[in-house]
């Protein structure tokens, strides 16, 4: 089996699986497992065929990527042959207990996972309702990925309340990437080559950074009282996501800086001296 994603780290096939889909692809299910394991001790597991569970790809804990079958197979994941057989699935490690937490190295490989999917798949687009009957009824466009959960189909909390409740900012933060490969994504490469050097202290979208900086963002801003999106204090998780990237405008606005959602040497001045 070879892999259909550059980003995978591990392939491990699975024999639990229908063969190919017997639908187009339209939807995509993400899952907890209920457990924090890397993607190989996943891809171990879904080996087993006494299981009788698989999915096509799994997210470790650390950020690994794992696939165990084909995305043009039919996984046994969401307890639903129909869901199924439209669905890629995708398992991403997460604590044992509620809310199923997942880690933010889990978090940023699913989301580039999720751009990767759509970007091969020639799909711009992933749709998340919240609610079942409208996700089902919806009929995709044929570039557009309806989000679906396994709750919907068992007697079941996966994803956990956790991934559940960031299945919006999933969605808005693969769109935006989705959006800007077009547009500006030429451009902020060729600056994070020329910053290199600097490019950790970059933060925002087009430059690699570590969660921990993103963190220290996070906590500044929320010690100035600077909200998100949401109009709430900012989660500090170390991930650069809609409500951050809010809060960043807002402050670089304030400061009369160049409002565009990244934090350089220009942006950090004020925000270090603003507590
Ligand atoms: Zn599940």
């Amino acid at each position: 089996m070879i892999a259909d994603s550059k980003l995978v780290t591990t392939v491990h096939p699975s024999p639990n699986h229908s063969g190919k889909r017997i639908y187009p692809l339209t939807r995509i299910s993400v899952h907890c497992v209920v457990g924090q394991c890397t993607a190989a001790s996943l891809g171990e597991w879904f080996a087993d065929a006494g299981l009788e569970a698989s999915s096509n790809y799994g997210v470790g804990y650390d950020g690994s990527i794992g696939q165990y079958l084909p995305e043009a197979y039919r996984s046994w994941c969401t307890s639903s042959y129909d869901n199924d057989n439209r669905a890629i699935t995708i398992e991403v490690a997460s604590d044992t207990f509620e809310p199923y937490k997942v880690t933010a190295a889990a978090y940023q490989a699913l989301i580039r996972l999720l751009v990767d999917i759509c970007r091969r798949n020639g799909k711009k687009k992933l749709m998340w309702f919240g609610e079942k009957s409208r996700a089902l009824n919806y009929e995709p466009k044929s570039d557009e990925l309806v989000m679906t959960v396994h709750r919907w189909f068992a007697n079941k909390s996966c994803p956990g309340d956790y991934l559940y409740g960031l299945h919006p900012q999933i969605a808005a933060e693969v769109n935006k990437q989705l959006g800007s490969s077009t547009a500006s994504v030429p451009a902020a490469a060729k600056k994070t080559k020329k910053m290199a050097a600097l490019k950790m202290f970059y933060i925002g979208e087009g430059y690699e950074y570590s969660p921990g900086v993103v963190k220290t963002v996070q906590r500044i801003l929320n010690d100035v009282s600077y909200k998100g999106k949401d109009g709430k204090p900012l989660t500090v998780d170390g991930i650069y996501g809609v409500n951050t990237d809010y809060a960043v405008r807002a402050f670089q606005k304030k400061h009369s800086l160049t409002v565009d959602g990244v934090v350089g040497p220009a942006t950090w001045k004020p925000l270090i001296g603003a507590r």
